[in-house]
């Protein structure tokens, strides 16, 4: 795997500076990544319908030669019917199909690997983007008909999607990925280890949210046909990091229908590691999605190793951001917390981040360490991880386990990219 060094990568952390070394073309050594915030400038994906906000997708069509109207339908087919292919354009003149279509409607996602698990409640889809770089996108039902005694991963119901027929609520989870590979090089994290290629296009982003509108339409989702009810920014990737491309897709994803895919703001959640002044500046955006924040330590000493951004936004200043965010839109932040063994999961630590937590608007979202290839690191004992729940409680927190998907197909955090390009 080649690993991309930028002009404008700015590291932050005391690590040693990998030394300049032979050429890339030349097996290296591997070090350790580095915190990276600038994406690499490579080339751009083609423009998309879906990068445009409504008036652009009007400027866009009229440059095209064609009526300002027909904007309109093309968001309908693309936002509402999920279909991109000049043929399925029917209510456009058949000249006008294949232009329309060929300068606003590239395909941008290529499906490299697709797998199912948890009973075909899980799909998984690897893709390949126009340049060849590799990203993951992950659907996950929940609920009435997805898989016995699976039900729910203990989040709130927000954004929760339709009754069915037997009276369950079905909920469709569409996990994206903003970027291919990461620059925020926590180390538990198998994405974090092949550091940052580019940053995805908003129509990159969302094209991963339509495929799965596609695969649940299908019927071939556990559950029967539905819809994406929530989007979650946690698959590759640091979304804040990709900041204007990531808004423009939640702008996409939650616009009302045709004008987006109308998926409820409350269904969406921004997953970050930290990125303080972006936080502030999401709470200002006028959106009320879920924000949630990677802490994996309530202490400043070992969050510097889990999550090297912490060298520049330490807990004390990213945990403040996050209340501000929840003032601000009145929100309840989640918490994720990577159970490790005797890493970070010790009684004192859950003690210390309840303390922290306490009377504040919030949830803490446990997740059971998925080991990647080779790490040294592996999950919580079950009683530790008792235990760790006992006494966030304890203090008033809310708190689940988040359930496992997807494991046996390295449905978690990069495996699949990982495993591909070993191949
Ligand atoms: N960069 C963002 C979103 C991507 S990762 C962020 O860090 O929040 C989504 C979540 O999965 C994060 O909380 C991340 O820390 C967690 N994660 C990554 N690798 C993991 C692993 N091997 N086991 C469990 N959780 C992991």
């Amino acid at each position: 795997m080649k690993r991309t060094v930028t002009d404008s990568s700015r590291p932050v952390t005391q690590r040693p500076t990998p030394p300049a070394g032979p050429p890339p073309t030349e097996p290296q050594v591997v070090a350790p990544p580095r915190l990276t915030f600038g994406a690499p400038r490579r080339g751009k994906p083609p423009r998309h319908f879906a990068d445009l906000d409504p008036a652009e997708r009007r400027e866009a069509v009229v440059d095209l030669g064609e009526p300002a109207y027909r904007a309109r339908q093309l968001s309908r087919h693309y936002f509402v019917r999920h279909v991109d292919d000049a043929a399925a354009l029917t209510d456009l003149p058949a000249a006008t199909r294949a232009r329309l279509a060929g300068e606003l409607l590239p395909p941008l996602l290529t499906p490299v690997r697709a797998l199912a698990c948890d009973a075909g409640a899980t799909h998984k889809t690897l893709w390949r983007l126009f340049d060849g770089a590799l990203v993951e996108s992950v659907l996950m039902r929940y609920g009435a008909g997805a898989r016995n005694g699976l039900g729910d991963d203990g989040r709130e119901p927000d954004g929760a999607g339709p009754r069915t027929a037997g009276g369950g609520r079905t909920r469709a989870t569409m996990c994206v990925s903003s970027q291919a590979g990461c620059g925020m090089a926590c180390p538990f994290c198998a994405t974090g280890q092949a550091g940052l290629t580019r940053n995805l296009s908003t129509a990159e982003i969302v094209g991963q949210v339509v495929a799965g509108f596609r695969t649940l339409a299908s019927g071939d989702v556990a559950g029967g046909p539905g819809r994406v009810t929530n989007v979650v920014f946690m698959g590759m990737g640091e979304p804040l990091a990709n900041y204007r491309s990531v808004i423009g897709a939640v702008r996409r994803l939650t616009d009302p229908a045709p004008d987006g895919l109308g998926i409820s703001q409350r269904g969406v959640t921004v997953s970050t590691v930290g990125l303080v002044p972006r936080i502030r500046q999401l709470a200002e955006e006028g959106l009320a999605v879920t924000l949630a924040v990677s802490l994996h330590a309530p202490d400043d000493k070992l969050r510097d190793e889990l999550v090297p951004v912490n060298t520049r936004w330490p807990v004390a200043e990213v945990l403040d951001a996050a209340w501000a965010y929840s003032d601000v839109t009145g929100r309840r932040v989640s918490i994720e917390y990577a159970l490790i063994r005797d890493i970070n999961d010790q009684a004192w630590r859950a003690d210390l981040l309840g303390e922290l937590l306490a009377g504040r608007l919030v949830h803490v979202n446990l997740i059971p360490l998925n080991p990647t290839p080779g790490s040294k690191w592996t999950a919580s004992r079950p009683a530790d991880e008792a235990e760790f729940v006992r006494r966030l409680r304890a203090h008033g927190v809310a708190v689940t386990v988040r359930d496992t998907r997807g494991q046996e197909i390295d449905g978690a955090c990069g495996q699949l990219a990982g495993a591909e390009r070993e191949r």
